[in-house]
């Protein structure tokens, strides 16, 4: 943005932090391989040890509301995934969600699930996490959102350790969420091989979907990739 747009937005009341608008493959979640335009959010309260974006915890620049479509439109991509940091952390991100949605995207949300799921608009795909105790921040999750979840949504598991997949199978077994949503279970990338976390799952017959991330597999995870 040039200096009096950044300056407009700044005084703007539907204004949110961004790091950045880019466009790529969705790495991820059931939308995984589409093209797709990622509007990643500024901030993040949490600290997950395995963290892979903390160049978006500060920073980023004032965008309004009207700014952040007018980007997503120029990428001309029918996904759009709205990320962070957390991007719940900002309260103006359902403003935004629901715009994205009138606009015809086909959207979703990666959130932490440390914050409150309740007021996105329907017609968002939400992907909430569930910390594991390998995250280091398992005391954040918010279990009240776990009743709030459709067939739209998804949860997605990061498994630091065989600790956390049996941690995880608990808590989705004891709040049935394979009947409720897709349930992802993800390796940390550095923590537990690819190979491990799938003999796993098929060993057990867990009624869940292993992923990997492809952004991390084509791209090693630059930022804007
Ligand atoms: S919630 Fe996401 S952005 Fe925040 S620290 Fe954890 S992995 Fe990083």
């Amino acid at each position: 943005m040039n200096a009096i747009t950044a300056d407009a937005a700044a005084a703007s009341p539907d204004r949110l932090r961004i790091t950045e608008v880019f466009l790529s493959l969705q790495g991820e979640s059931r939308s995984i391989g589409w093209p797709t335009v990622f509007v990643r959010l500024t901030g993040c309260p949490l600290r997950c040890q395995y963290c892979d974006t903390a160049y978006a915890f500060h920073g980023g620049e004032w965008w309004t509301i009207d700014a952040i479509l007018a980007e997503v439109a120029r990428h001309g991509a029918r996904h759009v995934c709205v990320t962070g940091g957390e991007p719940l952390a900002q309260k103006r991100c359902i403003g935004l969600l629901e715009r994205l949605c009138d606009a015809g995207y086909e959207v979703s949300l990666e959130t932490s699930g440390a914050i409150d799921i309740g007021a996105v608009d329907a017609r968002v795909s939400r992907v909430l996490d569930i910390k594991t105790p390998g995250s280091a921040e398992s005391h954040r999750n918010l279990w009240s959102n776990l009743p709030l979840l459709t067939a739209h949504d998804q949860v997605k598991f990061v498994i630091c350790s065989r600790e956390d997949y049996e941690w995880a199978k608990g808590v989705v077994a004891e709040h049935r969420l394979a009947d409720t949503c897709d349930v992802l279970f993800s390796p940390s990338f550095t923590e537990v091989a690819p190979s491990a976390l799938a003999d796993w799952i098929v060993a057990d017959r867990l009624p869940v979907r292993f992923q990997l991330q492809l952004h991390k597999i084509l791209w090693n995870d630059e930022p804007g990739r």
